[in-house]
């Protein structure tokens, strides 16, 4: 994948992740802290901070990408410095690292 296509596509990212991340605040801030009334399981305001969440990470992710463009060290595994596959890249765009890096990365945590 070339470098203004990824550019493209990562910086739709943040701008999607910017705007849910804004639509999920504003819910968690509506519902407050208090999810005792809602039973047992999960409230929406628990999902939407898991949500938010991850959303949060996805965002970290999608800026080191944009940084690591700038800096040309983008479409390389940032553990091992081999070539991350374009497949890959296709697929997510913020992807660091090479499958058998990022799967060990998994393992770690
Ligand atoms: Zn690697």
């Amino acid at each position: 994948m070339d470098v203004a296509t990824a550019r493209m596509r990562l910086e739709s990212m943040l701008h999607e992740l910017d705007r849910s991340i804004g639509v999920l605040r504003a819910g968690t801030d509506r519902h407050g802290g208090s999810s005792a009334d809602a039973g047992a399981g999960l409230t929406d305001a628990d999902r939407a901070r898991a949500m938010l969440d991850a959303a949060g990470r996805q965002r970290t992710a999608v800026l080191a990408a944009l940084r690591r463009l700038d800096d040309g060290g983008y479409g390389r595994c940032v553990d091992c410095g081999s070539a991350v596959p374009d497949g890959r890249l296709e697929a997510r765009p913020e992807a660091a690292r090479c499958v058998q890096c990022q799967s060990r990365a998994e393992r770690r945590r």
